[in-house]
């Protein structure tokens, strides 16, 4: 009996692995590790309080023509219809989405996530007409059902690489360039927010533009433009 147990186990562990396998294989966090290019991400997650939007981010990033890669929660997208409008008139800006309502993902059966996955693309298809292909989850939560459901809506399912953890209130901006200097690498997808959470972001992201990526060779991208990237290492 312990015997057939351990057999049954054994093969269930397996199935479990190939799935996971699979699943794991969809969901993308770096680009090429030949690539000289590093994708600076922000999430536009919804906020109760302050603009949710960090200005001062987006000039800078305007400023010095930074490709980066918005992930927008829908909710975020009804209540900042202007801002959403200048966002989509730069060029060199590429956007995904992030969920309608910013829902916790692995506690929905797979309709009511395709729900939540498919508002925000619905939402920006309607408004204003283009086309968002990349998602990232909320919080980064998902399951296999997930991962199926991103599949068959045709989206590229994005995370990341590199955690900055921006929008945690107890890291100075040293610990986070800290943080950035050891993980940044060729290829990598760096997570931070510009919904105004990350009290540093904007000066994170100067030093990291100005003095991390030019000493190690690394130039911004967007996801898109790193996952196509096919340059070898200088
Ligand atoms: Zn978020």
């Amino acid at each position: 009996m312990a015997s057939r147990l351990t057999l049954f186990s054994r093969a269930f562990m397996a199935l479990a692995c190939l799935l996971g396998t699979d699943a794991r294989a969809q969901v993308i966090t770096a680009g090429p590790a030949s690539c000289p290019g590093v994708a600076l991400t922000f999430d536009l997650c919804p906020v109760r309080q302050g603009t949710g939007l960090d200005q001062a981010l987006i000039d800078y990033l305007i400023e010095h023509r930074i490709p980066a890669t918005f992930f927008i929660s829908g909710r975020w997208i009804s209540k900042h219809d202007e801002q959403m409008k200048a966002l989509l008139e730069v060029p060199f800006f590429e956007f995904g989405t992030h969920g309608d309502v910013h829902a916790h993902l692995p506690m929905h059966p797979p309709d009511e996530q395709k729900a939540e996955i498919v508002g925000a693309v619905r939402l920006i298809k309607r408004r204003y007409h283009r086309d968002a292909t990349l998602f990232r989850p909320p919080y980064g939560e998902y399951n296999e059902e997930t991962v199926e459901v991103v599949k068959a809506l045709g989206l590229k399912f994005i995370l990341w690489n590199v955690v900055s953890g921006d929008p945690d209130p107890t890291l100075s901006a040293e610990q986070i360039e800290g943080r950035l200097a050891r993980l940044t690498r060729k290829g990598s997808i760096v997570v931070m927010h510009a919904n105004g959470k990350g009290k540093h972001t904007r000066e994170v992201v100067t030093q990291v533009y100005e003095t991390l990526l030019p000493a190690r060779g690394l130039t911004p991208m967007t996801v898109s433009e790193l996952l196509a990237c096919r340059q070898t290492a200088r």
